[in-house]
């Protein structure tokens, strides 16, 4: 086995072990307790977890995800996380080595996994989170460790603020609710202080685009359930509408004109749900789906697959 592989698996291995711990952290944090004291326990009956079932993923797949005294079911969040946060500790030592680059973006990784977790759990973004992020990032470019000046990533930060505000505020006007939480825009400031300004954008456009891949088919089913069929019809003209932008698209348009027409669509989109979810509670609905997640996942793709998406962008466009 080389040296490389060898130095793959143990960055796993660290995944997993910080994977755990941010579960941990992550439902602490959300609760307000103590996260060095107590130490792990059945949330149903109260047994302390043996070091032999704190093993991340294997002690879960050898359990069959059941607490060993009372049986009860554990949450597959807790292997998903630490599989996950796994996964992106090896792609950052595949893609940047054995470096004080992996290092840090390892921090920033895990950081977007509490966000996630804490955001599709119970829709809240932390600030320490959040804070920790942003100093993270411009910590990143301090060092010289990304692509991009230092000014770029204070411009970043600047620009992560500014963005998310308008559209926030464009959702105040149009339906009075705020398109996202504070907490979103946090995120953003995070990503525009590690990416820079430029790639902030790119991150805001196809974390727009994610979202929305994801909610218009829920959403649609939905309106089908309950009979708003108006509210379907108005979805179906706006995907359609999206569709004709890109293949009426001539030669002659400009770029950024296409561009503008689908994230004026894609708002539009999003101003439907918003209206949508403005008489009924979010915590019941199904098409509700936090933005926070779609920015970082939109963040990871940059990070790691930044050629793929140029490539795959100048193809569509
Ligand atoms: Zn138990």
């Amino acid at each position: 086995m080389s040296i490389n592989t060898l130095l793959a698996i143990f960055s796993g291995l660290i995944g997993l072990c910080i994977g755990s711990f941010l579960n941990v952290v992550a439902l602490r944090g959300l609760s307000g307790e103590s996260i060095v004291y107590p130490p792990s326990k059945c949330p149903k009956c109260g047994k302390k977890l043996n070091w032999y079932t704190n093993i991340p993923v294997i002690s879960y797949l050898f359990l069959g995800g059941k607490c060993q005294f009372c049986r009860e079911k554990i949450s597959l969040q807790y292997p998903i996380v630490e599989a996950s946060n796994a996964i992106l500790y090896i792609l950052a030592f595949l893609s940047f080595g054995l470096s004080l680059k992996t290092l840090l973006l390892w921090v920033v990784l895990s950081l977007f996994v509490l966000i996630c977790i804490t955001d599709f759990k119970e829709r809240v973004v932390m600030d320490i989170h959040t804070y920790i992020l942003i100093v993270t990032g411009f910590l990143y470019n301090l060092l010289h460790l990304g692509e991009i000046p230092l000014l770029d990533s204070v411009l970043g930060i600047a620009a992560g603020y500014l963005i998310l505000e308008i559209m926030a505020h464009i959702g105040t006007l149009t339906v009075k609710t705020r398109a996202f939480g504070e907490g979103d825009t946090l995120i953003a400031m995070g990503i525009g202080a590690l990416l820079g300004w430029k790639m902030l954008i790119l991150t805001v456009f196809l974390s727009v685009i994610i979202q929305a891949v994801f909610a218009i088919p829920a959403l649609f089913i939905k309106y089908i359930k309950n009979k708003q069929l108006k509210s379907a019809y108005s979805l179906i003209v706006i995907v359609v509408s999206i569709f004709a932008l890109k293949f009426l698209n001539p030669q002659s348009s400009s770029y950024l004109l296409y561009l503008t027409g689908i994230c004026t669509m894609l708002l539009c989109c999003l101003f439907i749900i918003l209206k949508d979810l403005k008489n009924k509670s979010q915590e019941q609905d199904f098409s509700y789906m936090p933005f926070g997640p779609a920015l970082v996942f939109a963040a990871l793709l940059i990070i790691f697959f930044q050629e793929q998406i140029f490539k795959l962008l100048s193809l569509v466009s």
